[in-house]
């Protein structure tokens, strides 16, 4: 498995570098857009606009447990991607198509009717879409390696960088035009581009080295039927993105407000796959094999909370930014939208900092353990929201904003965060799972991922104000949240690190 080399590293790999970094363009300029969309074009109230933000994010994490399967099993991962970048560029074209605006007050306006049902289905078709390509770039990734081949680890270092790069670029660029040229230039630039990602990587197929073909039991039909069932899938995402249900008495215990479809399949699905979990330990495994699956199972269910208060970045966080935040800085003014690229300038920055310590440490023998690398993630996530809540509470004298510095400094302090957990855990899954569940492990990583975008959504509401609301209320409401934010990830941090020996214990053959 030879193929044309490019700095020490198949050329295969910058095929599905550039890629994955316009899909991940294209979703993160949306994210970056959307909240700010929602609430000033069609006038959604604030919680429903968090609401919406972590829906959409979930669906489009836990889609890909599917799109992974679909692939491995019958289409192989090229016509996975394809198709999943074709869906990816009718959604952001979809999402271009803006309708007029609301007109009245947030939460009782006249709505585009029309154009917001438009703005679903778009939603449905980049969550489908990102569920056929992701896993499956990733995937093709790692067989682009000969076994036990150790560049293997800095080619996913290097992928890492191409997601953010995507993310970084998107936020400034996308973010400027869909705020000063019109949210529909936005949103469409993202289809473009991801458009002439597609046509790059079509074109770079050999490249690939015949890595991502279907396997023997692939056929035109059900080639055909997939893709089928593909959009048939959209149409159910579409309507799931916007059920509500009102649970009466229950729905006081979430504010008042009703559960959305998304949060109920998620319980469900959490409970399900605990329910294998445990199917799996009482399935006459080793002693030592148990403890490691316990412990990954934790530090699984754990990611799901620090997603939860890590996703704020584009939920609260730009709402602060847009509504009580001094963004100028190098004489520059930013926007709202653009704040959300100081998080991937900082993995951008970090990722070589992490790359480098975690080998020295491990020389000395200093290297922490998996639990104790995701309490301190928990702990750099309770610091950020400190810093927030500190400056929210303490805005300039004389304009009553708040600093983008202070964003600057919570970005990397929860980054830091994202640093000892996020590939971290990847890394955990492939060495604590027995061999026979990696696959499902895997998914059930991503998943919560997926659950921890609908925890954000849903925390999100209790920064929700009216639109009438006051800058001094906005803050003092944004102080608030931030403190409890705050205390979740220490205390939830502070927690791990005392049942941490506890874990290590459980692991240790014999
Ligand atoms: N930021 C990374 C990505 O977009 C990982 C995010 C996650 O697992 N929640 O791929």
């Amino acid at each position: 498995m030879a193929g044309e080399q490019l700095l020490g590293h198949p050329k295969g790999l910058f095929v599905c570098f550039l890629t994955e970094m316009w899909e991940r363009f294209a979703f993160y300029g949306m994210k970056a857009l959307l909240l700010l969309y929602l609430t000033k074009h069609h006038l959604f109230a604030d919680a429903d606009g968090y609401l919406l933000l972590g829906t959409y994010a979930g669906l489009a994490y836990a889609l890909p447990l599917l799109g992974g399967i679909l692939a491995d099993r019958w289409i192989g991962m090229r016509k996975a991607v394809i198709y999943g970048g074709i869906l990816l560029v009718l959604g952001q074209l979809g999402m271009a198509w803006t309708g007029h605006a609301a007109e009245g007050v947030q939460g009782q306006a006249v709505q585009d009717a029309g154009a917001i049902q438009i703005m679903y289905f778009s939603l449905a078709l980049i969550g489908v879409g990102v569920g056929f390509l992701k896993p499956n770039i990733s995937t093709i990734v790692g067989r682009l390696y000969p076994e036990a081949d150790p560049r293997r680890d800095s080619g996913f270092t290097i992928f890492y960088m191409g997601i953010n790069v995507g993310a970084f670029l998107s936020s400034l660029i996308v973010g400027y035009v869909g705020i000063n040229y019109g949210w529909g230039w936005g949103f469409g630039l993202s289809g473009v581009m991801m458009a002439l990602g597609l046509v790059q990587f079509m074109l770079g197929r050999r490249h690939l080295l015949g890595q991502a073909e279907p396997p023997a039991s692939h056929t035109a039909r059900t080639e055909w039927l997939i893709y089928a069932a593909g959009v048939g899938l959209t149409f159910v995402v579409w309507q799931v993105l916007q059920t509500r249900i009102d649970f009466g008495p229950l729905s006081a215990l979430v504010g008042g407000h009703e559960v959305t479809l998304t949060e109920l399949v998620a319980v469900v699905l959490g409970i399900g796959l605990y329910a294998w979990f445990i199917g799996l330990l009482l399935s006459g495994i080793s002693a030592a094999e148990k403890g490691r699956m316990v412990m990954l199972m934790v530090l699984i269910t754990v990611s799901a909370l620090f997603w939860g208060l890590y996703e704020q970045t584009y939920g609260p966080w730009v709402a602060l930014a847009d509504r009580a935040m001094d963004l100028t800085t190098f004489g520059i003014t930013w926007n709202a939208a653009q704040t959300t690229a100081i998080g991937a300038l900082a993995v951008i920055s970090l990722s070589p900092v992490f790359a480098w310590l975690w080998p020295r440490l491990d020389k000395r023998g200093l290297n922490p353990s998996y639990p104790a690398k995701f309490a301190w993630g928990l702990v750099f996530c309770g610091l950020a929201f400190a810093v927030l809540a500190y400056a929210t509470a303490n805005p300039a004298a004389d304009t009553g904003l708040v600093s983008l510095w202070w964003m600057i400094l919570a970005y990397f302090v929860l980054v830091m965060g994202e640093m000892v957990l996020s590939p971290v855990g990847l890394s955990a899954v492939t060495s604590l799972s027995i061999p026979r569940a990696v696959g499902m492990m895997m998914g059930a990583w991503f998943l919560f991922s997926a659950f921890g975008e609908i925890i954000a959504g849903r925390l999100g509401t209790w920064a929700a104000i009216p639109p009438e609301a006051s800058r001094e209320m906005a803050l003092a409401t944004y102080t608030g949240v931030f403190t409890s934010m705050m205390w979740i990830g220490l205390v939830a941090g502070g927690l791990l690190f005392l049942a941490t020996p506890l874990l290590k214990r459980l692991t240790r053959e014999g």
